[in-house]
């Protein structure tokens, strides 16, 4: 049975169908409506899953956002633009007349990675470091969700109690130091107004605050992997995202978590899965 499988970002929609090997058979994406109106983001959907009528049995979603009994809830109103209490699962249901399963998106993506690790690993977390700090977390061969499928959420723990605001309202999280708009933020002077890439770039280049900043970030990642570990003994990381996978970014978060003593030491890998983490995870937990 093929499986109709949708992602929901802050910034695009995407669609596929996928076959029983976990093959990607057709694929299409479209912007997310800039407007915070639910019939707008409803609308979107129906156009975009309108292709895939009558070629699969079943439809599986990863979304943006905290994704608790079908129904989506922004935690930071920056994404998805404050939308609230939005009824995803029914919503698609109705568009495609089939049964449909929600996870959120970091959590699908966590899911994917964990299918192609060695069996012998049981317990992983899975960070990605882009826009945001999004995460998911395997224990004893299960995906964690939560009762409020808040589990996870990797990117709201806390990081600087003396930081700034995040998004969700809380003070110094992981996410608002090292997520690509946590660098831009914290730009100053000649790097004021600069995206994530172009610091980056700067920071290859041995700009002196464009490394500071890129550090600051890779130092909240690897605090943050010593907390996992502290709190799971997880056996391993896997790092993604356009800033985890960033050159040199990885190195940099192994190099500092090699400072801290031996017993918050963990291997941590590349993802595999790029742009396709959410579409292919939530499917291969909908068939699970
Ligand atoms: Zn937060």
């Amino acid at each position: 049975m093929n499986t109709l499988t949708i992602d929901i970002g802050g910034t695009k929609l995407a669609a596929a169908l996928i076959n029983e090997n976990d093959e990607i058979l057709q694929r299409r994406e479209m912007s997310t409506p800039s407007s915070t109106s639910p019939a707008d983001l409803e609308y979107a959907l129906s156009q975009l899953v309108k292709p895939y009528k009558g070629l699969a049995g079943r439809v599986a979603v990863a979304s943006t956002g905290i994704i608790d009994k079908g129904i989506l809830t922004a935690l930071n109103p920056d994404n998805l633009g404050g939308l609230n209490a939005f009824p995803l699962q029914a919503t698609i249901e109705a568009l495609t007349g089939l049964p449909c399963r929600v996870l959120n998106d970091a959590q699908a993506a966590a899911w994917a990675e964990y299918s192609r690790l060695s069996a012998s690993v049981q317990n992983m977390a899975f960070i990605t470091v882009s826009t945001g700090v999004g995460g998911g977390i395997v224990l004893n061969g299960e995906l964690l969700t939560g009762p409020h499928a808040f589990a996870g959420h990797l990117g709201h723990c806390q990081a600087d109690p003396q930081g700034p605001i995040c998004g969700c309202g809380r003070i110094g999280c992981v996410e608002v130091i090292a997520s690509g708009r946590g660098i831009a933020s914290a730009a100053v002077q000649d790097l004021e107004g600069k995206n994530a890439r172009e610091i980056f770039q700067a920071a290859q280049s041995g700009h002196a605050q464009a490394q500071k900043l890129v550090t600051r970030s890779a130092q909240a990642i690897c605090q943050l992997i010593g907390n996992l570990k502290a709190l799971l003994d997880i056996d391993c990381i896997v790092l993604g995202g356009s800033v985890g996978l960033a050159q040199n970014y990885r190195e940099q978060v192994e190099q500092l978590l090699s400072q801290l003593p031996p017993a918050y030491h963990v291997s941590i890998l590349p993802a595999h899965f790029q742009h396709d983490a959410g579409l292919m995870g939530a499917a291969m937990w909908q068939a699970k």
